[in-house]
């Protein structure tokens, strides 16, 4: 490995080319960017590209910054600018210098556009879609000069200004390279470089009538900011011709050290869709509580759902980098969050089904203080205040009437089981509702095992949580499950027929006092039941959402 490589990571191909263009001396520092569209929230396929990007130039000391690609008025929003800004620092991400935006160079574009029509590279056709696409040919079939490949380079010049004064109407021509109408690649097949739009820009309102198309945008925002590696998905792998094109044929960039484009292959998840503008149809038709909902795979979403930045950065870490296109199991995303709360999260109670147990042999009104530790494996956390009385709340699964086998480590009538963090109950009976379901359970507690065993040696091996009834707070439970039923749903063209009815299962509980102040989107273990956050969107009641099971359960 290269000296310049400063890293313990992993290496993958974008290193070793960097690595390569730092040894041979063609970049002294090495510049990235991350350029999202802002036509809807980022998901984690993004998270990946933010992580390579931003993680790169940690590493090699270089440089990364923000660009807003809002070349398309049409679809964009400044709604979504602020989210993706605030997405990137939640990441744990700071982008070098002023925000910039595609928009910045609308008028350079245009000096550039005028340039290759000077070195007729460039001309404008009005042929309409239909022809242009029976011009462009097919894989097979070479395509057809356009008739209007030949125009005079004053024409042409004429022609572009009337465009951008608004002088013909959308649609009815546009801007085009004059490169290959033979080449085996259909993007060098006398590609667009501008089209018309009458749409108002939320950068530069009315100024422009004509937009730049990405291929031509994309690659010269790059040089103008001295991007040095400019890194994409796999899809835009043949426009890599029209990248290098475009930047090999203006004075400006035709340098040896001008940017160039690497593809990495993009990120698939099973049971989800990624696609902006899939994620927007389930908003849209509010199949889904917003961008945020926790059963998505936007930053926002796994945020809301008790993510942690360190999680997804670590996830990014744990699936690498390569050029082969695959899906990738939601079990890795889910043991790299798992794998965080373990460590970070502080420990709680909460019983997610509750019933009463009475603890007939506790002085009645009494209510005592316990200490339980804030994280088990970290005595430095410190310690909370549990509470214990005769009333308490279990959970519905710990309690049978009778132990149906020798594993059962949980509470039966005539079996001991401990209360976490507090003293040994043996069950004495219990009362059914009306269908037969157990509401209370009755018990005595042994009061010489509050922190010990049993004196007389006898083996409690059991533990199950509880919450005081006292001072319990009543909380909503929401638990989720996979969003569709179908490990590709994205592949379906009704894809939004494939919704799992149960991917949201609303229960009611109880949690221990000291969750009434809980932070939203700090995600706490309950104990015994798995990791949940409280939502940042339902500030005045206690609802938590179950960020993952303390335990894979994927696909059980
Ligand atoms: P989508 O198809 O979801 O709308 P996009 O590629 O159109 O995504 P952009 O806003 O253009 O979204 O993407 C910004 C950057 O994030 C691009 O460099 C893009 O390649 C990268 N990116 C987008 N989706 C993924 C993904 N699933 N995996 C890795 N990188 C991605
Ligand atoms: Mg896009």
């Amino acid at each position: 490995m290269s000296d310049n490589n400063p890293t313990e990571k992993p290496t993958n191909f974008i290193r070793h080319q960097i690595n390569e263009d730092l040894d041979s001396g063609l970049h002294s520092t090495i510049q990235t960017r991350f350029p999202p569209e802002p036509n809807g929230y980022l998901h984690i396929g993004h998270a990946k590209s933010i992580c390579l990007n931003f993680g790169l130039v940690q590493d090699y000391k270089g440089r990364c910054n923000l660009r807003f690609d809002d070349t398309n008025p049409a679809k964009e929003d400044v709604e979504f600018i602020e989210s993706i800004k605030n997405d990137v620092k939640w990441l744990g991400f700071e982008w070098d210098g002023e925000i910039q935006y595609s928009s910045n160079y609308f008028a350079k574009f245009y000096e550039y556009a005028i340039e290759l029509i000077n070195k007729e590279l460039a001309y404008v056709c009005f042929l309409n879609a239909e022809q242009t696409r029976e011009y462009r040919g097919t894989l097979k079939q070479a395509g057809k000069n356009s008739p209007y490949r030949n125009t005079s380079v004053a024409q042409n010049l004429e022609l572009l200004v009337k465009m951008k004064e608004g002088k013909f109407s959308e649609g009815e021509c546009v801007l085009r390279a004059k490169i290959d109408m033979a080449s085996p690649f259909m993007c060098i097949r006398d590609p667009t470089l501008y089209r018309i739009r009458f749409e108002k820009h939320h950068q530069t309102g009315n100024e422009w009538r004509i937009y730049p198309m990405y291929d031509f945008a994309h690659c010269i925002s790059d040089a103008i900011e001295g991007v040095t590696h400019s890194l994409c998905t796999l899809e835009f792998q043949d426009n890599r011709r029209l990248y290098d094109w475009i930047l090999e044929h203006l004075e400006d960039f035709n340098k040896p050290n001008r940017p160039h484009q690497y593809e990495f292959s993009r990120l698939n998840l099973e049971y989800t869709v990624m696609s902006k503008r899939k994620l927007q149809q389930l908003v849209e038709d509010e199949l889904v509580l917003g961008w945020n909902d926790p059963r998505l795979p936007t930053i926002s979403g796994l945020r809301r759902r008790g993510y942690t930045p360190a999680s997804i950065r670590d996830f990014v870490e744990r699936i690498g980098v390569s050029k082969v296109d695959s899906m990738t199991d939601m079990k890795i995303l889910e043991d790299a969050v798992r794998d965080d709360l373990n460590v970070v999260a502080p420990r709680t109670m909460g019983v997610i089904d509750p019933i009463k147990v009475i603890i007939e042999n506790y002085p009645e009104k009494q209510v005592e203080t316990l200490k339980a530790p804030i994280h088990p494996q970290n005595e430095d956390r410190g310690k909370r205040n549990i509470f214990f009385s005769q009333e308490l709340y279990i959970d519905r699964a710990d309690f049978k009437e009778v132990a149906p086998n020798k594993k059962f480590k949980r509470l039966a009538i005539g079996k001991e089981v401990r209360l976490r963090n507090a003293y040994v109950i043996n069950a004495t009976s219990f009362d059914t509702d009306f269908d037969g379901n157990v509401t209370t359970v009755y018990a005595t507690y042994d009061a010489d095992t509050l922190g010990k065993n049993p004196t007389d040696g006898r083996k409690v091996k059991g533990v199950i949580h509880f919450v005081e009834a006292s001072t319990a707070f009543k909380a909503e439970f929401r638990l989720y499950d996979r969003l569709f039923t179908l490990e590709n749903p994205g592949k379906n063209d009704h894809f939004e027929q494939l919704l799992n009815p149960k991917s949201l299962v609303v229960t009611y509980g109880v949690v221990e006092s000291s969750m009434k102040d809980a932070k939203a989107e700090l995600a706490y273990q309950f104990e015994r039941e798995g990791y949940f956050c409280r939502d940042s969107e339902a500030s005045d009641s206690l609802v938590f959402n179950k960020t993952v099971a303390l335990r894979d359960t994927w696909g059980n």
